[in-house]
Formats: structure tokens, C-alpha cells, sequence
């Protein structure tokens, strides 16, 4: 069993797909992760814009060891994550280790941009989770502590239009995703519609 969690930077989807893996004893796979450890990687050996090169040779060493690593959450971090998701060899070095994870038993739930799209086409069930841009400035802020809401309102913006408009699997609800929009739900009422939608698949009703 297979669950894609899409959707836009802080609309819920990385809390929604933990507790879907929690409620169904899934593994779970936050994908944006091993786009941000390439970010990060990238930033760290210099260079502004970003070369290619550095963020190609990233992803094909990438070390999951490095998922602690304590940089990964914040927003100059994640804006690096969207400049290198955007280098399709980027992408085609992740894809392998993203579909192994998903075949894991006894069911895999994946949060990213492209899971019901490109890496899980075939997936069992998938959700589109989004918000409007201020309500996820807004989490973002409080996640973060950050002062500054404007900047982070520019920043989710800035991410939506370049993982939006990217030619290399962008953002982009499946055909066959129910959307889910939390801008006016708490994080209860979003895990449990989450949950009834994925049961509407797994049951057919
Ligand atoms: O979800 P998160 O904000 O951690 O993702 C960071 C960035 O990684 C996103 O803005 C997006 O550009 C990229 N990403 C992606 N495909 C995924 C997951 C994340 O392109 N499946």
C-alpha cells in the first residue's frame, strides 16, 4: 500500500502524512528532506547561483545520515532545496531510493511535490494538500519563530512559482488526487479528513 502526499512548502502535508503513517503502521518518507540535503550540501561548497555540477554530484552521494543534520528545516535551506529540485539529473538521482522506500511492507506513505505524479504514479491512494499563501506564511512563521511575516510570505511565494513552473516535475495535483485545502481546518480536522479520504479509496466508497 502505497499513499502520495503532494502539495505546496507548509500546507500541512509533512504533519498530515505522519500521522497517516502513524495511524496505519506505514513507513513514512519526507521527500523534500533529500532535496534539502542536496540544498544544503550545495550552499556549503559555495559558489552563488548554485552551480549544476555540485548539486548533481550532491544527489548521487547523498548520505541519509545526513537527515539529522539540524540547517535542514530552515527557509534559505529550503529556497537552495527548490533551486537544485528544479536540475532534472537532480531528480533522476533521487528517483530510485524514493520508489524502493515506497515498495517497503507493509506500506510506505511519501510527502512531497511529484510523489502521485512521477516517483508513485501507480500509487493506492493519493492527496493534494494545499492552503492560500498567507495561512502558510503564517504557520511558517510560527514555525520558525521568524519575525518577519512579509519576508516569509515572499519566500513561500517565491518556492510555489519556481516548483510551480518548473519543467522537470513540478508541483501538480494527479488527476486522480483528492485535494484537500486547510487554510480554515486545524491540524486535527486535516489528519482526520486526510484519514477519511484515504479509507474512501481503501474501501471504494
Ligand atoms: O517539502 P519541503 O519544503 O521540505 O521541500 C523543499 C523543496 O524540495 C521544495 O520547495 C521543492 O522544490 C523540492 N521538492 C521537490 N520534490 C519533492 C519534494 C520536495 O521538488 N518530492
Amino acid at each position: 500500500m502505497i499513499i502520495a502526499v503532494d502539495g505546496p512548502a507548509a500546507a500541512g502535508k509533512g504533519t498530515i502524512a505522519r500521522a497517516l503513517a502513524r495511524h496505519y503502521g506505514y513507513h513514512f518518507l519526507d521527500t523534500g528532506s533529500l532535496y534539502r540535503m542536496v540544498g544544503l550540501a550545495a550552499l556549503r561548497a559555495g559558489g552563488a547561483p548554485i552551480a549544476s555540477s555540485t548539486a548533481i554530484a550532491a544527489a548521487r552521494k547523498l548520505d541519509p545520515q545526513d537527515f539529522a543534520d539540524a540547517e535542514l528545516r530552515n527557509e534559505q535551506v529550503g529556497g537552495a532545496a527548490s533551486v537544485v529540485a528544479a536540475i532534472p539529473e537532480v531528480r533522476a538521482a533521487l528517483l530510485e531510493l524514493q520508489r524502493s522506500f515506497a515498495r517497503k511492507s507493509p506500506g510506505a506513505v511519501l510527502d512531497g511535490r511529484d510523489i502521485g505524479t512521477v516517483v508513485c504514479p501507480d500509487a493506492d491512494a493519493k492527496l493534494f494538500i494545499t492552503a492560500r499563501a498567507e495561512v502558510r506564511a503564517r504557520r511558517r512563521q510560527t514555525e520558525l519563530g521568524a519575525a518577519d511575516y512579509e519576508a516569509v510570505l515572499a519566500d513561500i511565494r517565491a518556492r510555489d512559482e519556481r516548483d510551480s513552473r518548473r519543467t522537470a516535475a513540478p508541483l501538480l495535483a494527479a488527476p486522480d488526487a483528492v485535494t484537500l485545502d486547510t487554510s480554515e481546518m486545524d491540524i486535527a480536522a486535516a489528519i482526520a479528513a486526510a484519514v477519511r479520504a484515504v479509507e474512501a479509496r481503501r474501501t471504494g466508497f
